[in-house]
């Protein structure tokens, strides 16, 4: 027997529906709860740059095989800053609630259950990359001692590198209309000098818990510029 992570249940692991049909079934968590968490690659097509399934949106919220969000940021200034975002999961509620918990009650086990799929997402789709996690502020540090982007990253068979710090926080940009004018002048993120290595082009993922508008994504992104990085791509658990 095994007990829930999420609902403290105890549950008897089902050897063959978890080894034969499902092997990036989330480890430590109920079939009940585990029916809870949609992946998104279940439900195609998907917008080729963010992710997020295209199947529940509007006709006008689609451009070709992007979201309106996505084409808007390939039209502006800042094409291409960001290449790719691959998430695994949609952010319904129960992953809300779930991250929630994770984040605010300091509840770190609650990554182990994705470490798998997490780290197939990874190989598949960014072999190699050098996962660079999205830093959160000292303060929130404190509040929560652990950042959830470096827990998602120490996942992967591939030795995450902090080079990003956050200098402040600055208030959420509500309107979009400001989103790119904004980007630049209230960028949190700067390079972590000196840098731990010398890096040269590197093909970057950067690591983070969830992809909501694609502004902190492409903020360190544009902070990453002086590496004259080939390739930024973005891995997170949720969109
Ligand atoms: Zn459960
Ligand atoms: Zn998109």
């Amino acid at each position: 027997m095994a007990q829930c992570l999420w609902c403290n249940r105890t549950y008897s692991p089902s050897l063959n529906w978890e080894r034969l049909f499902d092997l990036e079934a989330p480890k430590n968590l109920c079939r009940r709860c585990w029916n809870k968490i949609e992946r998104l690659e279940a439900h195609p097509p998907l917008c080729s740059l963010c992710g997020r399934a295209l199947a529940g949106l509007e006709a006008h919220f689609i451009v070709k095989d992007y979201c309106l969000d996505c084409y808007r940021w390939e039209k502006g200034s800042f094409q291409g800053l960001l290449r790719r975002n691959y998430s695994l999961y949609h952010y319904n509620p129960f992953m809300k609630a779930y991250i929630t918990r994770l984040k605010f009650q300091g509840d770190a086990v609650l990554v182990m259950p994705f470490k798998r799929a997490f780290r197939k997402a990874y190989q598949q789709h960014f072999n190699h990359y050098l996962p660079v996690p999205i830093p959160i502020s000292p303060q929130r540090m404190q509040e929560r001692a652990f950042n959830q982007a470096e827990l998602l990253a120490q996942l992967l068979p591939k030795s995450p590198l902090e080079l990003l710090k956050r200098v402040s926080q600055y208030r959420k940009q509500s309107q979009k209309t400001r989103r790119e004018r904004t980007l630049f002048q209230e960028n949190p993120f700067e390079l972590i000098q000196p840098l731990p290595t010398a890096l040269l082009n590197p093909s970057i993922v950067l690591i983070d818990d969830i992809y909501t508008t694609g502004a902190t994504l492409r903020q360190a992104a544009l902070a990453l510029q002086p590496l004259k990085p080939a390739n930024i791509t973005s891995l997170t658990l949720l969109r």
